[in-house]
């Protein structure tokens, strides 16, 4: 048999996260070895549980929900995402413009395979969350960045954004809250994304999966309710807000103006006929999450475990020489910098590889988010407190030791 090589399809499509560094760490609990991990959003494994009433909702469900559904998903789950959609003031959603998915992960996917063909743009948040760049390069189009300005709390430079739109750009990305820098984006910057989108008619896709992992009383604006004539994507789920990531529910709606987007919106159909529909427990789970108890403000709240977490990385990793962070307003994330003075690194997974296997702590580095320097990486604070603090102290050490070679 010739040798099986993989689609040339796969060429540009890189996602780190998921990546080498983490192959080593497993080959290292392979052995035996303990690592500590801040490298995946996983919340529910560090103890973070989700809401018993999800739990109970999935169990009580799962004997007769072994059936196919609609292909866009239940009426009821929809009808609840509807709903939510009028709380966060998005206006003229009805059923018919709510997806339910395996995960936001495959509606970014399926959207984005929907819309692009060769050679068309899409504009990208450097740094990203990477299934945006690996998907808009399977979907055969070319992922352009946008730089966010880390001097400005990691908001997106208008200036840049408008300097990289041509001809060819179809659609923007806004990831707010943001995955990797923690930042929020206040209501005047979204309006100046949608006026862009507006004069340059783009595709808005707007992932808010961490719209109530919100610190110190932040509010959330969701930019498809400032944009009621331009088409938008909003992205969301019970992943992070409800701590279900395996069960593997996400949603994203249609709004703003459509009537230019039949074509498209066929497409979206079309592909979402093709996976059937997402998986039935998940769906129903969607329904009880948004109707429920919302035990994530329990979490952010000034004395919340999440809070707290935040609030000691930050504290922690500012103190180490050469390291400077933003503190994040949401999601779980941070985004630290490593003074090239200090720390002139050159290949930042080598970095990452490094300090796993000296110190046992994984992180993920700055370029696998779509960030064009070797200068920072990626945190999670979700491991309990000691656990943050024994991590933060390796990195310190493991950077000591970095600055002395
Ligand atoms: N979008 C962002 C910004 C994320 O950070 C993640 C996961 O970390 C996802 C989407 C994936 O979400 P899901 O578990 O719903 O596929």
């Amino acid at each position: 048999m010739k040798p099986l090589s993989k689609s040339t399809k796969l060429a540009d499509v890189c996602y780190d996260i998921r990546g080498p560094v983490l192959a080593k760490a497993r080959q290292m609990e392979d052995e035996g070895q303990k690592i500590i991990k801040l490298n995946i959003g996983n919340v529910a494994a560090f103890g973070l549980e989700p809401p018993d009433e999800i739990v109970q909702d999935m169990i009580r469900n799962l004997p007769h929900t072994a059936g196919y559904t609609d292909s866009l998903g239940l009426f009821a789950p929809r009808k609840a995402v509807v709903h939510y959609t009028q709380q966060k003031n998005i206006k003229g959603v009805t059923v018919d413009d709510v997806y339910l998915g395996n995960g936001v992960s495959e509606l970014i996917t399926m959207s984005l395979n929907a819309l692009l063909n060769n050679g068309d743009e899409v504009l990208l948040p450097s740094p990203d969350y990477p299934l945006y760049t690996a998907s808009v390069a399977l979907s055969g189009g070319t992922p352009v960045h946008y730089m966010c300005d880390e001097q400005s709390d990691w908001l997106p430079e208008i200036a840049d954004i408008r300097a990289k739109i041509t001809p060819n750009t179809k659609a923007i990305v806004v990831i707010n809250p943001n995955n990797p820098t923690g930042a929020l984006y206040p209501e005047s910057v979204l309006r100046e994304i949608v006026e862009v989108a507006r004069q340059h008619q783009l595709l808005i896709l707007a992932d808010e999966i961490y719209d109530k992992t919100l610190y110190d009383g932040q509010v959330h604006t969701s930019i498809a309710s400032l944009a009621d004539d331009v088409l938008c994507i909003t992205y969301n789920g019970l992943s992070k807000n409800y701590r279900s990531c395996g069960y593997r529910a996400g949603w994203m709606v249609v709004s703003g103006d459509k009537r230019h987007a039949r074509d498209y919106i066929e497409g979206l159909n079309m592909l979402a006929s093709m996976r059937l529909c997402a998986n039935t427990p998940g769906q129903l789970a969607i329904q009880t999450a948004l109707g429920g108890y919302q035990s994530i403000n329990d979490l952010v709240a000034p004395t919340g475990r999440l809070c707290r977490q935040r609030d000691l990385a930050y504290e922690l990793l500012s103190q180490i020489p050469g390291v400077s962070v933003v503190k994040p307003k949401a999601a779980l994330y941070m985004f630290p910098r490593l003074d090239p003075r200090l720390y002139p690194i050159q290949n930042d997974q080598q970095f990452a590889y490094e300090l796993l296997a000296e110190e046992k702590v994984l992180i993920v580095q700055g370029t696998g988010f779509n960030w064009p320097t070797p200068d920072h990486f990626r945190i999670v604070f979700l491991p309990n407190s000691d656990d943050l603090a024994e991590a933060i102290g390796r990195i310190a050490r493991f950077l000591e030791h970095y600055r002395k070679r």
